[in-house]
């Protein structure tokens, strides 16, 4: 992990620590939206510097989330992972030091009792496994791993041809399918008490957010409903990465409107440090604060 990114939100009895595996990646913004530019970035001042540079490219983290809950410590997405063959070079066999961060942090892979992928593409279940041996076996042995079942549905048909694109089917899905370790959910599912899913369809089939709960207090955890906090301000653009991007654009707008004027704290799954804040609406648009 790298130095001093790990941070800790209290809501009401739940506890969410933030792990990064790989911190404040810089791309053009038109990576993300079709229509993104350095102009578009620099319309909303609030942006910078935690979530933009100077020049206007977004800025980005790879990231997961554990979640303390009474006795449960439940783990949200498992990130990119190491060893893998990916079609970006940047995240090919990549050597963190996540399973030891994960550790040091307080949480060894065996006291993980839950893992919830928000959806499968490859950057939220890559630590689903790790590799011992030249094999890939579960990292969390003592969890069982939920999946939406539509999300499956859709990536079950996923040709397995070799390709890169089929690859982490392969090395972070499979292998807890394999170990009888998978419990599929519906988008809707409560984790316990404190913690349900709900479903936000678009940049997958299956997708889901998750919404915390504790004494009052209200928290969600985003996945890629949103990817970076230019999206509150243009909720409508398209993007490159969603399945069904106009159907992830109702997704986003819906939700959006929903938990507008601070009625939950949102936690970015790819949002930089400090990663969490809340949706201001103001008489003419939404923007993220992160006070
Ligand atoms: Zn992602």
């Amino acid at each position: 992990m790298v130095a001093g990114t790990m941070r800790t939100w209290k809501v009401g009895d739940v506890e969410v620590t933030r792990l990064v595996e790989v911190n404040a990646h810089t791309d053009p913004l038109s990576v993300l939206l079709k229509e993104g530019s350095p102009e578009l970035m620099k319309k909303y001042p609030w942006l910078f510097p935690h979530f933009a540079t100077p020049e206007g490219d977004m800025k980005i983290s790879f990231q997961c989330f554990v979640v303390k809950a009474g006795r449960r410590r439940i783990m949200i997405d498992t990130c990119i992972g190491n060893d893998r063959r990916r079609v970006y070079d940047i995240f090919t066999n990549m050597h963190t030091t996540f399973l030891e961060d994960l550790a040091r942090a307080g949480f060894p892979p065996e006291t993980i009792d839950t893992v919830l992928c928000t959806h499968m593409h490859f950057d939220h279940v890559g630590w689903n496994t790790h590799l011992v041996n030249g094999k890939w076996v579960p990292t969390f042995p003592n969890a069982r791993y939920l999946f939406s079942r539509k999300e499956w549905n859709h990536w079950k048909k996923h040709p397995r041809d070799g390709s890169v694109e089929a690859q982490h089917l392969e090395d972070s899905i499979q292998p807890v399918l394999d170990a009888g370790l998978v419990e599929f959910v519906k988008t809707d599912y409560r984790i316990c008490k404190e913690i349900r899913l709900e479903p936000s369809p678009g940049h997958t089939p299956g997708h889901v957010h998750v919404h915390i709960a504790s004494r009052g207090k209200k928290a969600v955890i985003t996945g890629d409903l949103m990817h970076h906090p230019v999206q509150f301000a243009v909720p409508d653009l398209l993007t490159n990465f969603c399945m069904d991007a106009k159907k992830a654009c109702r997704t986003r707008r819906a939700f959006i409107r929903k938990y507008e004027n601070r009625k939950a704290l949102i936690i970015g799954t790819h949002f930089c440090d400090p990663t969490a804040g809340w949706i201001l609406r103001d008489k003419t648009n939404w923007r993220f604060s992160i006070t």
